[in-house]
């Protein structure tokens, strides 16, 4: 599909530093449509549903990570994916429920790929300059975040497949909360 939707969040990290908007504009620039915005403070329930225990997701976090430790020939203390997975999960909740968070639904012609361009690598360190990650966030390593027994304060959650998008959107919006609205460019499309 061309057309589509993507889920992003500002995470607790990004408003806390007051870099909404100068990251909302963006995605404004790059000529993507905003049909949905609002701040939320969420609670437990919400951020498990945003970030559900899914094998596949734990295996890809597990092998990302692994490269990560290889490369600084650091070992590893998680048992299996199900064990990092279990982890990285608790932290990501105490996370998202830090503080408010600014959450957006992003429409266009590749959106999911495009805005996951835009945000560069999960670890801010390894973001080329350029992307959201690596502009603001670079000092953010995973060594530091696993001495700190925390996540990679990364700044901005975007929908990796459309599948993910399209329950991601569901999770912080109701239909009636997105909507639809002509621009200009739109005609090219
Ligand atoms: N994360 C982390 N350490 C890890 C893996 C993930 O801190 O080893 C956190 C990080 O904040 C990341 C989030 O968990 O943004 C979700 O992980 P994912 O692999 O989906 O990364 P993303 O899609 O956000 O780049
Ligand atoms: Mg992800």
């Amino acid at each position: 599909m061309v057309m589509e939707r993507t889920l992003v969040l500002l995470k607790p990290d990004a408003v806390q530093r007051s870099l909404a908007g100068k990251i909302i504009s963006r995605f404004e620039d790059s000529g993507l449509k905003i049909v949905a915005m609002k701040m939320v403070w969420c609670d437990e329930k919400q951020a498990l549903n945003h970030y559900p225990l899914d094998e596949e997701w734990a295996k890809n976090v597990f092998e990302k990570t692994k490269k990560a430790y290889d490369k600084e020939n650091k070992k590893m203390e998680y048992k299996d994916h199900i064990d990092l997975g279990k982890t990285i999960q608790s932290w990501l909740t105490t996370f998202l429920k830090e503080g408010p968070i600014v959450a957006l639904v992003i429409e266009g012609p590749h959106s999911i790929e495009l805005v996951r361009k835009m945000v560069g690598a999960t670890e801010p360190r390894q973001a080329i300059p350029g992307t959201i990650r690596g502009d603001y966030a670079s000092i953010e390593s995973y060594s530091l975040a696993d001495n700190k027994k925390r996540v990679l304060r990364n700044l901005i959650h975007a929908s990796d497949t459309l599948e993910n998008a399209n329950k991601e959107i569901k999770v912080w919006f109701k239909d009636e909360e997105i909507h639809s609205y002509k621009k200009d460019i739109d005609k090219h499309f």
